[in-house]
């Protein structure tokens, strides 16, 4: 078994901590890598032998992103659409439907092509860890396709075959097949079960049946929610103790204190918000009150076509008032929790000993650099359960 060291770290940030704004930050750093796993933290003058050594030259480094909301599974092209929002145009969440006939008409090659193109995007900006959706086939054929390709690229497979009701098909008929045949199809090859609990989309007794059909079949809860509107998916997301709670841009004061004392997460898409124009969620007062938060980039054609969750962070310390620790902590460890590996034998987003060994180098000499430099692109190297990682260039 051959052991790394990487030292010269000229501040690690480990996440040691359960909750945010605790994090540590150690400077004059090293990290011993082991079969995947970090196997030692500490100063790099009391750093042990190892059979090869990095020095990363005073760089920050810390724990490769965990992008838990992405839509990386599908065909075609919304630029159209979102030059025409930006020209002032609303949007709806009917837009979805143009994303399904392309999809829908794409083989499985392409899809698993493009979903594996975005995926390696992500990987050079430090992403180690992606949670991807099914949700633009929305028949049975087409979302155990997407679940397929979904499964082929990302860590977490989540079934969104309640993005919306597809035109051609009776709303009734449409949920039974969701909750029936077509999850019983996907259920072997996924996760987590998601809705999209929106006006426009599923109401809150559409979105509860399709949360319980899927568990029943032994999947955790994921929800589209109060991305539009006030609407129920929050306090649907915290009734039926679901993982996670996703978008929360309009939230009552009823839906913090409903998610600060419950263990579900509000994950946080800041880059969609910007996209759509939509008011930014929260992020400081559901912090205030006690809430767990992740932040995601949402990665999609329609409403968020971006891997980059470097921008993420950016954007949520410049705007929606994250330190920069909080923001990054969301970003990873947070994130990490809205999929359950937080802690443990499998945990992620955190650099501890036993941890999987997923960590980036920046070309920084500390996180701040990440919302400090926005837009740049800092990270310089990523390792991958324990594997320095040279991600191949994208294809056009
Ligand atoms: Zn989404």
């Amino acid at each position: 078994m051959t052991a790394e060291l990487i030292t010269g770290i000229g501040e690690l940030t480990t996440n040691d901590a359960p909750r945010s704004g605790e994090s540590t930050r150690l400077p004059g750093a090293a990290l011993v890598i082991e079969n995947g796993r970090v196997a030692w933290i500490g100063s790099a003058s009391r750093a042990p032998d190892a059979d090869s050594r990095t020095d990363v030259g005073g760089r920050a480094v810390l724990p490769g992103w965990v992008d838990t909301h992405t839509h990386l599974v599908f065909a075609g092209d919304r630029s159209a659409e979102f030059e025409s929002r930006m020209a002032g145009h609303a949007y709806q969440a009917g837009g979805i439907g143009t994303t399904v006939t392309a999809t829908r008409e794409a083989s499985e090659h392409e899809l698993v092509a493009n979903a594996k193109r975005l995926a390696a995007e992500a990987l050079r900006q430090g992403t180690t860890f992606l949670e991807t959706k099914t949700g633009y086939g929305l028949d049975l054929e087409s979302e155990t396709r997407s679940a397929r390709a979904a499964s082929s690229v990302a860590d977490v497979v989540t079934f969104l075959g309640a993005h919306i009701v597809p035109s051609g098909i009776d709303r009734d008929e449409y949920l039974r097949l969701v909750t029936g045949p077509m999850l019983q199809a996907v259920a072997p090859l996924v996760d987590f079960i998601d809705v999209f609990c929106e006006t426009g989309a599923f109401d809150a007794e559409e979105s509860r049946a399709v949360l319980l059909a899927g568990r029943a079949a032994g999947l955790g809860l994921r929800v589209h929610g109060n991305q539009l509107g006030h609407g129920d998916g929050v306090r649907l997301a915290v009734e039926l103790g679901a993982s996670s709670v996703d978008h929360c841009n309009h939230l009552a004061a009823a839906d913090i204190d409903a998610l600060a004392s419950s263990t579900t997460v509000a994950t946080l898409l800041p880059a969609c918000d910007l996209s759509t124009r939509e008011p930014l969620a929260p992020a400081r007062a559901l912090l205030d009150a006690g809430a767990h938060i992740a932040l995601a980039t949402n990665c999609n054609p329609g409403t968020s076509y971006t891997t980059s969750m470097q921008y993420c962070v950016a954007t949520a310390v410049l705007q929606m008032r994250l330190t920069v620790t909080e923001a990054v902590w969301a970003a990873t460890r947070g994130a990490a929790r809205s999929v359950a590996r937080d802690d443990g034998v499998d945990s992620v987003g955190s650099l501890r000993v036993g941890a999987i060994a997923d960590l980036q180098v920046l070309d920084a000499p500390s996180v701040s650099h990440l919302a400090y430099r926005p837009g740049v692109p800092l990270t310089s190297a990523v390792w991958r359960h324990g594997t320095r990682v040279t991600a191949v260039p994208s294809a056009f």
